[in-house]
């Protein structure tokens, strides 16, 4: 299926409009649907699975920013910690440990964003408010030397409820203007939340970064 470059420049102009940064998720599809958006002048992408991504970083553009956006296990940080752009879904002090330790191995600063747990659904990963203010507020973060914390990640439940999910995003946003205040970091700067059913919604939640994927390159398999 070819890449939808219609949608691509229609969802580009209503981001513009609204300085949201788009994230183009590529998971499970070709490198040539990469180029095809690249040539447009794509240059974010994200991607969920570790041997995947680097399997495309090695052939593809080296100018292409990397976004991990899926689940990751400590025990593959070091596969991406060369290259990645910002890893968005760190869900656990342990897996900011590993990728500190990744970092400093490549005398390097990573860029990462916290997960936060907003769905209903227990299967969707993340901090809860609780543990992410106490988090913040214990300073522990400041043990990550080589840890920039770019902003928040979050993912909305999967349902036709719109109510629902606009009060999760609001939920997030509220968390987020929260964590700015008690971090009071220039760098924390990024909310990234919407994907292809829900990104308008978010957008008008405060979302500026929204990771869409098959809006543009059609539905997975
Ligand atoms: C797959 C995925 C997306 C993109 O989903 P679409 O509905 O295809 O836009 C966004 N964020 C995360 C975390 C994903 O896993």
């Amino acid at each position: 299926m070819p890449v939808n470059t219609e949608a691509y420049h229609s969802i580009k102009e209503q981001l513009q409009e609204k300085n949201v940064q788009l994230v183009a998720v590529s998971k499970t599809k070709p490198n040539e649907d990469i180029e095809a958006l690249y040539a447009l002048g794509q240059r974010n992408f994200g991607e969920n699975y570790v041997q995947e991504l680097v399997d495309k970083a090695a052939s593809l553009p080296s100018d292409i920013h990397w976004h991990f956006i899926g689940h990751l296990q400590s025990n593959k940080v070091k596969y991406i910690a060369p290259f990645v752009y910002l890893i968005h879904g760190v869900d656990s002090e342990k897996l900011l440990a590993e990728i500190n330790k990744q970092a400093i191995k490549q005398n390097k600063m990573i860029a990462c964003l916290l997960q936060v747990h907003i769905a209903t659904e227990e299967t969707k990963f993340g901090f809860d408010a609780t543990s992410l203010n106490e988090f913040i507020a214990s300073g522990r973060l400041s043990n990550y030397s080589n840890i920039v914390v770019k902003g928040l990640m979050g993912m909305a439940s999967f349902t036709e409820d719109k109510t629902m999910v606009e009060n999760e995003f609001s939920t997030l946003k509220t968390i987020y203007d929260q964590t700015a205040t008690a971090l009071n970091n220039v760098n924390f700067d990024t909310l990234s939340m919407g994907m292809s059913g829900d990104y308008a919604l978010a957008i008008e939640k405060g979302s500026n970064l929204v990771r869409i994927g098959s809006l543009l390159f059609g539905a997975r398999n």
